[in-house]
């Protein structure tokens, strides 16, 4: 015999499941917290208004806090994210 009471536990427990599903484009990147830039380009633009924020600092005497100089291409969130880390040669 079927226990239906059973079956309808389950629905509703996928119901619950489905609703609480996470955002699609979260802003931030759940393996290594930094901001995510959805393509390149706005990584790179990021990067660029970094570089500025860096030269004016620079110009007045003064260090900045930007320190971000390359972008990469995020494999757990698959988004884009700016590090200080240099291209190793
Ligand atoms: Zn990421």
């Amino acid at each position: 015999m079927i226990d239906f009471t059973a079956v309808a536990d389950c629905a509703a427990a996928r119901h619950r499941l489905h609703a609480r599903r996470p955002k699609r484009h979260a802003r931030t990147c759940d393996a290594s917290g930094k901001h995510r830039f959805r393509d390149h380009r706005e990584a790179i633009e990021a990067l660029h208004r970094a570089g500025n924020s860096r030269k004016c600092a620079s110009e007045r005497g003064v260090a900045s806090p930007r320190r971000e100089v390359r972008s990469y291409l995020c494999k757990s969130c698959h988004g884009w994210h700016l590090t200080s880390q240099g291209q190793r040669r």
